[in-house]
């Protein structure tokens, strides 16, 4: 949105229009060039003898900054949109045109500068004084292929992710970052011509659909559930009949760009291939997967033989033959989770394949349609189908001629036997392909889909540099691939890796606290659906606390698909070759991280029913579980929990003791007071709501509930000296260990735990961290809020004692998990800023450049990504959301100038917007009831819809 008055007008007279229209038509048509016009301006002036078409009409005219409108056009003209310029002088135009994928976007400023600086913030570039300014080159026109043209213009620097050139090495993590997806479904940005190998891998998964496989190995049955890699629907090669097929890495590619247009949730990619004989043939493609309708995905790739005529071959198919084969150190595992189970060709253009996973009997079926065209009229080309076993392909052979581009569209259709509201899940997807709408009109609806997310999701990042914006869009566009509010008629948990890869196996971990803090302010309608995922789960949670003795819910640190734990109990050490135990499984906080989320979810919401009806019990039992692991220490009449592992998984016991697991772990602890505080500020919140209390309705006592009370004021907190809160009993006792001499030694040293124990030695012996732990409180809870639960507990922490605790845990991490930056900048927004903005940076460059060293490839870090949402906006901006009210605290990093985002927030819109001297909040109008806000040290205000508040920070 422009900051910007409009001026009057955008357009210029009528009569200077007509007749700089007119010329540049004529010389469009005499250089042969393809043109058309949309609208008819005036009395048509005689356009219709000057140009190839003429779209108008009221219908046209009425959705004009639309798209689609343009994408209409460009497909009856027959011409490749990144092969075609728009000219437009409004801004909205242009901004549509830049969202159709245009190749050039000329913007006309008949308005002056002021105008021209408008328009190129809408993404035109270049921008002209009058049509007349318009100069042809035929030449180069013809050949020119140009990116999504958003590529220019400062507006749209922070949205396109860009590779030029291939790169087997890090192909992986590009694929993993090109990833697109809708919540449902998401398909790796793997190239269509290529089969999984050691350099590519192309994957498609879909949200909570989970199969268990075992092996035997070394006398040892493993069993493992991962989420399953489903059939390929994006196979799509290209040749000339009895060549090789072309592949992007084949000898004679050259020029490859692949574009991640993260506005659109469109994935372009571009090369030109040259054969031995000197025949030159560029590939055009254009990928999605539909946000607006979520069992859509579908192919667009344009193939123009630039100079030589003939015969051309296209084949395209379902490939059900994929197994989960990723990574590296499952390889020894079997991966193989689909069994065919039919195929079929439909009419003259389908094709479908229905799988089935071999242990958890979920059907999955596929089904693709696969059209030509040339001079935007389908082509009659010859077909031919192969239904090989598990993989239908056809093979189109077609006349080209050199110049006139070739379009192959494919769109497919994905449906599950876990979908609702379908008869068999082959019907739905083959029924779904054939009505589906062309490419175009599916990307038009894409575009208008993410549109309205990135409204209600976008975080504004003004720096010197445009990269922080860049990875923080980047970051917001994965957070929506993977929890998009297509979410919310699926039983699915949040990815660790997100639904971009094999790594974890899918599995849902604790990081969810990560993701529900940001969901919460932004699409608290995912938020919900996420956490009923937990809730229907509570089962296997109860049965779990029971085997150890407890009573309500233990969650399992990797949860799947019936909520089992799923941790393995073996980690493979790549630097021994050997496996190792893996006691991760004893991170019992997990369960803190599922409470905290549901009361976010609430305290930005005011949700009073999903309180009432899950997120309530969800709270009690997790805080019932954690009272019981408490037990009263006779001797000190205080209440401690032993044999866990806080969030640091250096450290899994002690180097003495044989049991795994930890004593006091003070994360663990004083989460569980903050827990049960909060568990009994449910059961008063909800007291009168219902005839039947939920406590009664859980069979808790009022003698349980007492107990919370005292545990609540008896809890035990292992400190230094200096009043340095411990990591856990016996932190203290350990002894030091040179990380610098270790960085120099050997580079990363974040899997320092792999290191030591190639070693022969344990990270358990020394005063390290792979994350931060007793920070973690910091990043859960505001220091005043820490202070005062400590209070509660007679212990004094003075604020002094605050940098003190945060400068011990600092540089004793080696941030072997990208969880650990984020939290890092946190702690450190308060003390020192400009320390902060760079692990800040460092956590937004984390998957980018893959810091985890060749994790990335494995699937994105959601967790760590929606950190870095969440240090933009709740540390940052300073928002808070307790006490029933909202509260703000700014403290921007001096390098960001300026910070906007649009929260949701008890039924309101507040658009935030954040500089180092001032903060304001404009609530968008609206009928909710007006909401309490704290800003800094202020007095409380009510805000309402419509209403706006502006403070100066510096006073
Ligand atoms: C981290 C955990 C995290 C897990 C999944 C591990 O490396 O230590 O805190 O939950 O990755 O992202």
């Amino acid at each position: 949105m422009s900051e910007h008055n409009p001026p009057a007008t955008w357009g210029p007279p009528t009569a200077v229009m007509v007749a700089e229209a007119q010329s540049l038509l004529g010389s469009l048509r005499r250089s042969g060039l393809t043109s058309g016009v949309i609208g008819r301006p005036g009395n048509g002036f005689g356009i219709d003898q000057l140009t190839d078409l003429v779209l108008d009409g009221q219908e046209v005219t009425a959705r004009l900054p639309d798209p689609a409108v343009l994408l209409q056009a460009a497909r009856l003209l027959g011409v490749h949109p990144a092969r075609t310029a728009v000219v437009h002088c409004a801004p909205a135009g242009v901004q549509a045109a830049c969202r159709g994928g245009f190749g050039l976007v000329v913007g006309i400023a008949y308005g002056g500068a002021w105008a021209a600086a408008e328009l190129r913030a809408h993404g035109a570039e270049p921008v002209l004084r009058g049509l007349a300014y318009v100069t042809v080159d035929e030449q180069a026109m013809r050949r020119r292929w140009w990116q999504p043209a958003s590529t220019a213009g400062a507006e749209h620097a922070g949205w396109l992710l860009d590779y030029t050139g291939v790169d087997l090495a890090t192909e992986g993590i590009r694929e993993t970052l090109c990833t697109i997806g809708n919540g449902y479904l998401a398909t790796r940005g793997a190239a269509p011509e290529a089969d999984a190998g050691r350099s590519h891998y192309p994957g498609t998964y879909a949200a909570a659909i989970f199969n268990r496989l075992r092996t035997r190995l070394h006398e040892h049955v493993h069993e493992d559930e991962s989420l399953v890699n489903l059939p390929n629907w994006l196979t799509l090669r290209w040749r000339r009949p009895g060549e090789r097929w072309v592949r992007p890495d084949a000898r004679g590619v050259s020029e490859h760009r692949q574009t991640l247009d993260l506005r659109a949730g469109v994935l372009h990619r571009r090369y030109r291939h040259v054969d031995g004989s000197g025949r030159a043939t560029t590939m055009v493609s254009r990928m999605l997967v539909s946000m607006a309708t979520p069992h859509l995905s579908a192919l667009e790739t344009t193939l123009v033989p630039e100079n030589w005529s003939g015969t051309l071959q296209v084949r395209s198919g379902i490939d059900g033959r994929v197994a989960n084969r990723q990574v590296a150190e499952y390889g020894p595992l079997a991966g193989r989770h689909l069994r065919p189970d039919g195929q079929g060709r439909d009419g003259d253009d389908g094709l479908w394949l229905r799988v089935s996973t071999t242990q958890s009997r979920v059907e999955v079926a596929t089904a693709v349609r696969t059209r030509l065209f040339q001079a935007g009229v389908r082509v009659d080309a010859q077909r031919r189908v192969d239904m090989l076993p598990g993989r239908p392909q056809e093979t189109w052979t077609v006349a080209v001629r050199a110049g006139q581009p070739l379009r192959v569209e494919k769109i497919a259709a994905h449906h599950t036997s876990q979908d609702r509201a379908v008869t068999e899940p082959a019907a739905a997807p083959r029924d779904a392909a054939a009505r589906a709408g062309s490419f175009a009109e599916l990307l038009g609806e894409q575009v208008r889909a993410w549109r309205r997310l990135w409204e209600r999701s976008h975080i504004e990042l003004h720096t010197d540099h445009p990269w922080p914006s860049l990875e923080l869009n980047l970051h917001t566009f994965h957070l929506l691939v993977a929890t998009s509010p297509n979410v919310t008629d699926l039983d699915a948990g949040v990815g660790a890796r997100g639904l971009h890869g094999e790594g974890y196996r899918g599995h849902v971990f604790w990081d969810e606290v990560f993701v529900h803090r940001v969901l919460a302010l932004h699409l608290p309608e995912a938020s919900r659906a996420l956490l009923l995922y937990r809730w229907r789960r509570l089962d296997a949670a109860r049965r779990a606390a029971a085997a150890i003795g407890c009573r309500g819910a233990m969650f399992p640190w990797q949860s799947g698909s019936d909520g089992r734990e799923e941790t393995p109990r073996e980690l493979f050490n790549t630097r021994t070759g050997r496996w190792m135990r893996d006691r991760s499984a004893r991170q019992r906080h997990v369960g803190l991280a599922v409470a905290y989320s549901v009361w976010q979810y609430h305290q930005a919401t005011g949700d009073l029913d999903f309180l009432r009806t899950h997120g309530g019990e969800l709270i009690l039992e997790t805080a019932r579980f954690f009272a019981d692991l408490a037990r009263r220490n006779p001797r000190t009449g205080r209440y401690e929990i032993t044999g866990v592992m806080g969030p640091d998984e250096f450290h899994d016991g002690y180097p003495d003791r044989e049991a795994p697991g930890l004593d006091n772990n003070a994360y663990t602890n004083v989460m569980t007071v903050w827990l049960l505080r909060q568990a009994l500020a449910v059961v008063d919140l909800l007291a009168c709501r219902d005839g039947t209390s939920l406590p009664d309705r859980l069979g808790i006592d009022d003698g349980e509930l007492a107990r919370w009370a005292e545990i609540t004021t008896r809890m035990y907190v292992p400190w230094h000296d200096d009043r340095i809160i411990s990591q856990f009993d016996g932190y203290a006792d350990l002894a030091e260990l040179d990380l610098d001499a270790y960085r120099r030694r050997y580079g990363n040293i974040g899997r320092l735990d792999l290191i030591l124990a190639a070693e022969g030695d344990s990270p358990n012996r020394y005063r390290i961290g792979k994350q931060a732990d007793v920070l973690m409180l910091l990043y859960l809870l505001s220091a005043e809020e820490l202070r005062e639960l400590l209070a509660g507990l007679g212990y004094h922490w003075p604020p002094e004692a605050l940098p003190r605790t945060a400068g011990f845990y600092l540089h004793r991490a080696s941030h072997g998990s990208t969880l650990s930056r984020v939290v890092h900048a946190w702690v450190q927004a308060r003390t020192n800023r400009t320390a902060s903005f760079g692990n800040f940076t460092d956590a937004l460059a984390a998957d980018i450049r893959d810091t985890q060293g060749g994790t990335t490839r494995e699937g994105i870090h959601l967790g760590a990504m929606a950190g870095t949402l969440d240090l933009a906006e709740r540390c940052y901006l300073g928002i808070e959301t307790r006490q029933d009210a909202l509260w703000f605290n700014p403290r921007l990093p001096h390098e960001i100038t300026r910070l906007h985002t649009l929260i949701t927030y008890r039924g309101h819109q507040l658009h935030v917007t954040a500089t180092g001297s001032a903060l304001a909040l404009i609530a968008s109008p609206c009928n909710a009831a007006p909401v309490t806000v704290h800003v800094a040290r202020q007095p409380p205000q009510t805000i309402g819809g419509g209403q706006q508040v502006s403070i100066s920070l510096t006073g």
